[in-house]
């Protein structure tokens, strides 16, 4: 019998909102999903791994990289080139894994015009005010960088409605039981508690 190909969901949310911690559990907790490995030119954090959180890279390489077309999408995000190199992401949904990709609002726009197919969800903070209390509790940018972040958020906020689905994410557990359901429906799987 032929292998049924993997589904493509796309997350995003303003800085802070929680899409990371929501898709790793995701990883963790849910078979035959695989987080994408974006390439970026921002400079690595402290607690990331190349080739694990991202694949950290200068400028120049970025640049050959779009030359040669291998990105599914990329955008600038706060000064910095973020992009989704294609041919991992395919060889995953070929070999029938989901695939789950953690993009700003430019990127999960691009996907979508290129694969129509994908489900796009987006992760709103419940407030402003709790959205910069999470970023500075993180504390992995400070000043200029967090100010950069908060004031992009109201923007990508007003995006929302472009999304397939939109989650709240106030308790960490509500979130994350509608997104396993998001993503268990489009498998056609119940969700069983
Ligand atoms: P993003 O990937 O959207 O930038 P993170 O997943 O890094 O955001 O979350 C930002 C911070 O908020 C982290 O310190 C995380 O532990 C915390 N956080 C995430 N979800 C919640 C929640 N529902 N309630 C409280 N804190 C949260
Ligand atoms: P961070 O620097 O906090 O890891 O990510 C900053 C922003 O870049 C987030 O909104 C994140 O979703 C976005 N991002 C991460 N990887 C990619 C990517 O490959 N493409 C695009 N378009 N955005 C990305």
């Amino acid at each position: 019998m032929m292998q049924s190909r993997g589904r493509l969901f796309v997350i995003s949310a303003p800085s802070g909102a929680g899409k990371s911690t929501l898709i790793d559990r995701s990883c963790r907790e849910l078979p035959n999903i695989w987080h994408s490995i974006s390439a970026t030119t921002r400079p690595r954090r402290e607690y990331e791994e190349d080739g694990v959180h991202y694949f950290f890279m200068e400028r120049p390489r970025f640049d050959e990289m779009i030359a040669r077309n291998e990105f599914l999408e990329w955008a600038h995000v706060f000064e910095e080139c973020y992009g989704t190199p294609a041919e991992a992401v395919d060889a995953r949904l070929a070999g029938g894994d989901d695939v789950i990709m953690d993009l700003d609002v430019q990127g999960a726009l691009q996907v979508k015009r290129r694969r129509a197919e994908a489900s796009l969800v987006f992760v709103m903070p419940p407030s402003l005010d709790e959205l910069s209390t999470r970023l500075e509790q993180r504390a992995t940018e400070t000043g200029e960088d967090a100010e950069l972040r908060l004031s992009r958020a109201e923007e990508e906020m007003a995006q929302s409605h472009q999304f397939d689905h939109v989650i709240i994410n106030d308790d960490l557990d509500v979130a994350f039981q509608e997104l396993k359901k998001i993503i268990l429906n489009h498998r056609g799987e119940v969700d069983s508690p």
